[in-house]
């Protein structure tokens, strides 16, 4: 009974009450309730028999199987911490992200152990390589368990010790280790159950997938949610938009985390209709700036309940909610990220930490139970993030009079046109509305005169492409002058990383 503090206790639980049902289901592979908890038991044994202690970070690099949420849980139960690392990464950006953690054991695919062998040398506190499957050569991870007990094992850890260290993806600079406990992951559905607020309506018969992967804050954040529900969690190894919508279509998901990159994406795929989304409840989205005119689509064609979120890795995911009751076609709140949660307030401040009034554009700061301990090893970094009870986001934005919170972008991307801001945001807002345009991000490019110009890289839709004269006309009675794009670059696709969010530095290179 009772809502468990620790993910040992949430794992023991669930093991009692619906030992049975299933708790991840992958590619046609399932584990029950019971079997997750006696599994990552054992590997929690494994993990102590291999010297891991409490905070001794473990890494993973690899897609998205219950291997990983088996070890998550595991780290739970020793304390040991689990770093994500993205397998698309190159050897060199491996490299840095376990040599920061320090990381002594790592859980890989096959296909990495080339590369590993290559960086090995330079990872002094790597003591051993677990492959994640079987092969001739080696024995895998179930191998590598096997024999150790399914009881739990005697260590504990608490909700405020770290259970993940999440890479940033380092679009603003290099990746950094951001330290979070399992309190963090679980933070804000307590205060939610504290308010009686039942977010999300989690249901024990919800089949649930994460689009964004393991190594990704929203990854670990959904799943847990998902796993304290006692709902089933799909795992799909990388993102693929047929594969998403064939589950879909089944009637195999009933609710979704997805950045809007991938919302556009889905819309987008052949033959999508209304009545492909019947068994999809409710579709959770964030993580980078959604257009007003990408969710108005998802709002018609998708017909199932809307929340979005925003957050950092460094809030553990998600911050502030535009809840279900906010969309629908038309809805004033479409520009809005959302309200803070009750128990986490929000400010826009100046350069002086003044506080601003409603509608004042300033940095955004986030007070949440759900912030991160620290970056990992990098004090100075950690007391400008953290300071004064505050997270500072980096984000420029601002609240309404009704406490709705608004994203600019962020301060780094801001494009200076003659001493004035432009939010690449809100350009691509505007030009995304335009029926020939499939998709489009902007970028600041010197300029002699003003310092800065904005430039606009355009995916054109399926029909004839539109003219740089045309989208100037379309745009004069959405923004002012200074805001306009001064040139065009048509292109394919746009650079983006795996959480959806553009690369702008590659596209101010191509520019
Ligand atoms: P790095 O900090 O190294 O650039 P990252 O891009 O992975 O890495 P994240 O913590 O994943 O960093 O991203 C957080 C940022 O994403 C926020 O600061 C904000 O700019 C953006 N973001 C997240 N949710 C939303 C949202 N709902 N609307 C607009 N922007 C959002």
């Amino acid at each position: 009974g009772g809502r468990p503090r620790t993910i040992a206790a949430a794992s023991a639980q669930h093991a009692e009450i619906r030992p049975d049902h299933i708790a991840i289901a992958c590619e046609g592979r399932t584990v029950t309730y019971r079997e997750l908890h006696q599994r990552s038991n054992r590997t929690a044994h494994a993990l102590l028999a291999a010297g891991a202690a409490q905070g001794t970070r473990i890494g993973y690099l690899g897609h998205d199987g219950e291997h990983l949420y088996d070890l998550l849980l595991a780290c739970a139960k020793t304390g040991a911490v689990l770093v994500p690392a993205d397998p698309r990464l190159t050897p060199g950006e491996i490299e840095h992200v376990l040599h920061d953690a320090q990381a002594e054991l790592l859980f890989t695919e096959e296909r990495h152990l080339l590369a590993i062998e290559g960086i090995r040398p330079a990872l002094d506190r790597l003591r051993q390589v677990i492959q994640l499957t079987q092969t001739e050569q080696a024995e895998g991870f179930l191998a590598w368990t096997a024999g150790h007990p399914y009881t739990a094992p005697t260590t504990s850890a608490g909700p405020r010790h770290p259970l993940a260290q999440m890479y940033t993806s380092g679009t603003t600079g290099v990746p950094k280790g951001v330290v979070l406990s399992q309190a963090s992951f679980w933070a804000i559905n307590d205060l939610l159950a504290r308010h009686e607020l039942d977010w999300l309506d989690w249901r024990e018969d919800d089949h649930s997938l994460s689009l964004l992967p393991g190594h990704h804050i929203g990854g670990p954040w959904w799943f847990l949610h998902g796993y304290r529900a006692g709902a089933t969690n799909v795992l799909v190894p990388g993102f693929d938009a047929k594969r998403t919508m064939e589950l879909i279509r089944d009637g195999g998901l009933t609710t979704a985390l997805m950045v809007p990159s991938m919302l556009q994406i889905l819309l987008s795929e052949p033959d999508v209709e209304p009545s492909d989304f019947a068994g999809l409840r409710k579709v959770v989205y964030g993580g980078s700036p959604i257009s007003e005119s990408v969710l108005q689509r998802c709002i018609e064609v998708m017909g199932c309940e809307f929340a979005q979120i925003y957050g950092l890795t460094e809030t553990c995911a998600s911050a502030v909610c535009l809840p279900p009751a906010d969309h629908y076609p038309g809805s004033p709140r479409l520009g809005a990220a959302g309200r803070p949660y009750p128990g986490v307030a929000v400010q826009a401040v100046d350069e002086n930490g003044a506080v601003l009034p409603p509608g004042g554009i300033g940095e955004l700061r986030i007070d949440t139970p759900a912030a991160m301990e620290s970056y990992w090893q990098r004090p100075q970094e950690t007391s400008r993030t953290l300071a004064d009870g505050w997270l500072y986001t980096g984000d420029a934005g601002y609240v309404d009079a009704d406490g709705y919170v608004y994203v600019c972008d962020r301060i780094k991307d801001v494009i200076l046109v003659a001493g004035e801001n432009v939010y690449p945001a809100e350009v691509e807002n505007a030009l995304s509305k335009h029926p020939a345009v499939a998709d489009v991000a902007v970028t600041g490019v010197p300029h002699q005169v003003r310092g800065e110009a904005v430039h606009a890289c355009v995916v054109a839709g399926p029909g004839e492409r539109p003219s740089p004269r045309a989208l100037l006309l379309f745009l004069k009675d959405r923004l002012a002058d200074y805001k306009m794009p001064t040139s065009y670059e048509f292109v394919d696709e746009l650079p983006r990383n795996a959480g959806g969010k553009i690369l702008r530095r590659a596209l101010r290179d191509r520019a």
